[in-house]
C-alpha cells in the first residue's frame, strides 16, 4: 500500500493544512469565515464518532464480559487492568511534580502579566469554579453513587456520563454470562451484530477523518487566536515555560513509561505501536476528546497491534473513562504552578494529597474537552490554593488538552496490549490492516 493511502499519513496531511490555514487565517482575520464555514464540518465529525460511542461501549463491553465465561476471569483481567492504570497514573503524577519543582515555570511569571490573566480570565474562571463546587458539596462516597444511574436512557443522554454505561454494561455482561446458553444466545448474537455494525461505521467514520481533523484544527486555531494573534503570541510568551514543562513531562511518559511497558511485558515492537496507534493518537489531537476517539482506539488496538476483542471491549471503554495519565500530570504541574505564581507554599504533604486527589480526579474526569480544569479546581481548593487561579492558565488550556487526551489514549492502548500479552491474546497482524479496512469499505461503497 503506498505510503499516502496510509490512514495515519492522510490524517497528518489533514492535521498540517488545517494548522497552516488556522494560522493564515488568524493573520488574515478570516475567524468568523472559518467559524461558520470550516468548523461545523469538524464538529460534524466530532459528533458522528460521539454518536457511535455510547452503543460501543455497551455492545463491545457486554459481549466482552459475557465472553469470559466466568467471574473469576473478569475479576483477574479487572484487577490487572486497574491496578496498571493506577500505576501508570501516579507515575505520570511523580514526572509532573518532579519537573514543576525542579524548574518552577510559575517564578518566572512577572506580577504585571499574572495580575492582568487574573483580571482578564477571571468571568470565565468564575463560571468553572461554579461547576467544581457543585461537584464537591457532595459525600465522599458520592463518586461511587454517580457511578450508578437511575435511569438508563438519562446516563446515555449525556457524553459526561460514560461512566455510567460502563457500569451498566459490565453489570448486564455479568448477568448474560449467568443466564443459561439458550436464554442469552438471542442478546448475545444481537450484541454482536451490533458491534460488527459499529466496527463498519468507524471504517466509514475514518473515511472523512482527514476532512475531519483539518477542519477542527482550523477551529480550534480560530477560537484560540480569535483573530488576534499577537495577543495569543503575549499569552504563549507569558505562559510559555509553563507550557514547556507540561509537555515536556507528557513527552517523557509517552517515550518513556509507555515504551518500558510495552518492552517489558509485549512482543510489539515500538515502531508497530507507535505507527499503528497513530491514528487514535492525531483523533485525539484534534478533538481532545478521549471518549470520541474511543472507537478510533478501540479499531487501531484490534486491527492494528492484534488486541483480542475480548480484551479491547474491555479494557479500553474502562480506560477512556477513568484512565487519564495526561490529565493528572496536566493537574499537578497546574496545581504547583498556579501556587508558585500566587507564592503560596505547597509542602511535601500538600504534594502527596495532590497525588492522592489526582489519582481520583483522573477517574472521575469525563472524557470530554476541558473535563480536566474543573477536577483542577477541586485539587486546588483542598491544598489551599485560591481556585481562582485558574484563571491564570485558562487562555492555553484548550492546547494542552489536546496533548493531554493524546497521552491519555496512549496510554489506553499500552495498558490494553500489556493485558491482551498477559493474557496470550495479543494476535500477529499486519501493521497496515486498520488502513486496508478503510480502504476495503471505501471500495464496498464505490461498489454498492
Ligand atoms: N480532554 C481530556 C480527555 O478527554 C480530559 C481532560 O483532561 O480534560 O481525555
Amino acid at each position: 500500500m503506498p505510503w499516502y493511502k496510509k490512514l495515519h499519513w492522510q490524517i497528518i496531511i489533514g492535521l498540517v493544512l488545517g494548522l497552516i490555514y488556522g494560522v493564515v487565517a488568524a493573520a488574515a482575520g478570516w475567524g468568523s469565515f472559518t467559524r461558520n464555514w470550516i468548523g461545523p464540518f469538524g464538529t460534524i465529525f466530532l459528533r458522528m464518532l460521539f454518536l457511535i460511542a455510547v452503543p460501543l461501549i455497551l455492545a463491545s463491553l457486554i459481549t466482552g464480559v459475557a465472553s469470559l465465561s466466568d467471574v473469576k476471569k473478569l475479576s483477574r483481567i479487572g484487577g490487572k487492568t486497574i491496578g496498571i492504570y493506577i500505576g501508570t497514573t501516579v507515575v505520570a503524577l511523580i514526572i509532573g511534580l518532579l519537573l514543576v519543582n525542579v524548574f518552577k515555570p510559575g517564578n518566572s511569571v512577572p506580577a504585571e502579566i499574572s495580575a492582568k490573566l487574573q483580571t482578564e480570565w477571571a468571568d470565565d474562571a468564575a463560571a468553572r469554579q461554579q461547576s467544581a463546587d457543585q461537584a464537591q458539596e457532595r459525600g465522599p462516597l458520592q463518586a461511587f453513587v454517580d457511578m450508578v444511574p437511575e435511569n438508563f436512557f438519562g446516563s446515555a443522554s449525556s457524553n459526561r456520563n460514560m461512566l455510567q454505561i460502563v457500569f451498566v454494561a459490565i453489570f448486564f455482561g455479568i448477568a448474560l454470562m449467568l443466564l443459561p446458553k439458550d436464554k442469552a444466545k438471542p442478546l448475545l448474537d444481537f450484541f454482536d451484530s451490533l458491534n460488527a455494525l459499529i466496527i463498519k461505521v468507524v471504517e466509514l467514520i475514518m473515511l472523512t477523518a482527514p476532512v475531519g481533523v483539518f477542519a477542527l484544527l482550523a477551529d480550534t486555531i480560530a477560537q484560540v487566536a480569535q483573530d488576534n494573534l499577537n495577543e495569543l503570541g503575549e499569552l504563549l510568551g507569558a505562559l510559555g515555560f509553563y507550557m514547556i514543562v507540561v509537555l515536556v513531562g507528557l513527552i517523557i511518559h509517552i517515550t518513556v513509561t509507555y515504551p518500558t511497558l510495552l518492552k517489558l511485558f509485549t512482543p510489539l515492537s515500538l515502531r508497530q505501536f507507535f505507527s499503528g496507534i497513530a491514528p487514535a493518537q492525531l483523533v485525539a489531537f484534534s478533538t481532545s476528546s478521549s471518549g470520541a476517539t474511543l472507537p478510533v482506539t478501540m479499531e487501531m488496538a484490534e486491527k492494528n497491534l492484534g488486541v483480542s476483542e475480548e480484551v479491547s471491549s474491555f479494557v479500553l471503554p474502562l480506560g477512556a473513562t477513568i484512565n487519564m495519565d495526561g490529565t493528572a500530570l496536566y493537574q499537578a504541574v497546574a496545581a504547583v504552578f498556579i501556587a508558585q505564581v500566587l507564592t503560596i507554599p505547597l509542602g511535601l504533604m500538600d504534594q502527596l494529597e495532590i497525588i492522592l486527589l489526582a489519582v481520583l480526579a483522573s477517574i472521575g474526569t469525563a472524557a470530554v474537552p476541558s473535563a480536566g480544569i474543573i477536577m483542577l479546581i477541586i485539587i486546588l481548593e483542598s491544598v489551599g490554593v485560591p481556585a481562582a487561579g485558574i484563571a491564570l492558565i485558562l487562555g492555553v488550556d484548550r492546547i494542552l488538552d489536546m496533548c493531554r487526551t493524546v497521552t491519555n489514549v496512549t496510554g489506553d492502548a499500552t495498558v490494553a496490549s500489556v493485558v491482551a500479552a498477559s493474557e496470550n491474546q495479543l494476535h500477529e497482524v499486519s501493521p497496515d490492516a486498520a488502513s486496508m479496512a478503510v480502504q476495503q469499505t471505501l471500495d464496498e461503497v464505490e461498489a454498492a
